[in-house]
């Protein structure tokens, strides 16, 4: 297949078989970059979602009462056929979301395969059937998933989703990310020819507010996964609140990186920067606040203003960027709307702003603030653009209080001379993730948030018990 057919896509995937969604809905995929139309993917409507979860409620009874050692082998099979596509996978990624090409790579398609792969190693993990006195507690497939995903990672959010819903013999209903479904349709495609059985995997691409909403209310629907905004993930919460359905949430988030004074300030600063700016500063894990002791705050601003200055922006198929574009004419309005507004509260811009770097192209260039107030709506929102603020600290208390003192709780790093006193000051973080000295991320560990940031766990074993349903069954003692 061309590139042109692999991203000119309209149909709906329900039940084994790809047809049109019943109102004929179709969208335009942008590529950031170019501002050029890339591609095209279904808009299904409601009565797709009914065939979708109903074709999943049939397939469910099968698909759960097979051994997971079984399912594990087929989706073995999707995972080879996955690796075979990687570049098509890398070109999809660069295409719709803007992603320079060695970040696709390395951040999102590997990431997304290394999360599969361990999902599938974590079968083994689950205790699916263990004894506790005289009851035998058995795990069971919770049913039929909605799984609903955000733009910023489209392979992985899918992928820590549909990967952990089928190992725990789960069925699925998928609906990705308006700005970026391309990806999902590759997923798709390999999974069929994997011999997925029909009714397992069921993608129904569509607006949030119409597909979204039709999965989260739709009675025969077990449990929600959702990843995206924190706003939609409380208008999931009340809709699903009406049936008791499990919801599962990652949202946003606003982590800080605390450096130490026995820290390498220049490595610590340019990683967190790094981290900060990763994806455009378009990850919900991004280490988006950075916080330093007060007395190293003119040392810390000059490597953080070159650690960002040296960030190559531009065309993202070129291997020499590391920043592309934000997702959309919207997000950098966002973005550059946080910026604004913090410089007019009185923020210090140390390198950056909200000048377009070129004519065509969603850019924003990275940008480091300074002088901003622990409340300031820069250091409290979640801006999602490559945006790190920098705040001086005056001693490890306040610098956990600062970083603690968030509405979300998603991530952090903590970076120091001194392992021990790293992991001190790690514990003390109300945090889902903390990454000590620019640790590697660990596909099979638990991710997800505190407070605002959701209360889901997704990846490895802890993923896989999103989807199932605990039952006891005690039996006499000595009879
Ligand atoms: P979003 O909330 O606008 O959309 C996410 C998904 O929800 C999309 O598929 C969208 O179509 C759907 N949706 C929108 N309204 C809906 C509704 N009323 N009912 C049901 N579904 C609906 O988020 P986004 O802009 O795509 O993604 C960015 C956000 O995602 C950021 O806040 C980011 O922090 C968060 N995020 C969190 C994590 C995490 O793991 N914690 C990871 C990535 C992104």
């Amino acid at each position: 297949m061309s590139a042109h057919d692999i991203w000119s896509r309209a149909e709906v995937f329900i039940d084994g078989e790809w047809r049109s969604p019943y109102d004929g809905g179709r969208a335009e995929v942008e590529n950031p970059a170019t501002e050029s139309i890339v591609g095209t993917a279904a808009e299904a409507g409601a009565r797709d979602v009914d065939d979708a979860v109903a074709a999943a409620r049939r397939a469910h009874p099968a698909w759960s009462a097979q051994a997971h050692e079984d399912r594990v082998a087929l989706l073995g099979d999707w995972l080879a056929l996955l690796e075979k596509s990687y570049d098509t996978l890398v070109d999809t990624t660069v295409a719709e979301l803007g992603a320079p090409v060695a970040i696709a790579r390395e951040a999102h398609v590997d990431t997304a395969l290394a999360v599969l792969r361990a999902y599938l190693d974590a079968a083994a993990e689950v205790r699916w059937e263990e004894r506790i006195g005289h009851s035998t507690v058995l795990r069971s497939a919770i049913g039929v998933a909605a799984c609903i995903t955000p733009w910023n990672y489209p392979l992985y959010q899918v992928l820590a989703k549909v990967g952990g819903a089928l190992v725990a013999g789960s069925t699925v209903v998928l609906k990705p990310a308006e700005l970026t479904p391309l990806s999902a349709y590759l997923l798709l495609d390999a999974a069929t020819e994997a011999g997925l059985p029909p009714g397992v995997l069921n993608l129904v691409p569509g607006r949030g507010q119409v597909v979204g909403e039709a999965m989260v209310s739709h009675p025969d629907v077990d449990v929600v996964s959702f990843t995206g905004s924190t706003a939609v993930g409380v208008r999931i919460s009340e809709l699903a609140a009406r049936d008791v359905k499990r919801v599962c949430l990652e949202l946003g988030g606003k982590s800080a990186s605390i450096v130490l004074d026995d820290a390498d300030l220049a490595t610590a600063v340019t990683a967190s920067v790094q981290g900060g700016m990763l994806n455009s500063g378009q990850t919900c894990s991004a280490w988006s606040r950075l916080l330093v002791p007060e007395r190293l705050l003119p040392d810390a601003l000059a490597a953080a203003g070159s650690a960002a200055a040296d960030l190559v922006v531009g065309d993202p198929r070129s291997e020499s960027t590391w920043i592309g574009p934000v997702v959309s004419a919207g997000q950098r309005r966002t973005v550059s709307g946080y910026v604004d507004r913090a410089v007019a509260a009185g923020a210090r811009v140390v390198t950056g702003g909200t000048g377009a770097p070129f004519e065509r192209g969603h850019f924003h260039a990275p940008t480091i603030l300074t002088g901003v107030a622990a409340d300031a709506e820069v250091v409290r929102d979640e801006v999602f653009g490559p945006v790190v603020t920098v705040q001086g600290y005056a001693d490890v208390d306040e610098a956990i209080d600062l970083a603690n003192d968030s509405p979300y709780g998603l991530h952090g790093a903590v970076w120091s001379g001194d392992g021990g006193r790293a992991y001190a000051v790690a514990r003390r973080l109300r945090t889902g993730q903390v990454d000590i000295n620019g640790a590697e991320f660990n596909p099979a560990a638990p991710f997800g948030g505190f407070r605002r940031s959701g209360n889901g766990r997704e990846l490895g074993r802890f993923g896989i018990e999103e989807f199932l349903e605990t039952t006891s069954i005690q039996r006499p003692a000595h009879r």
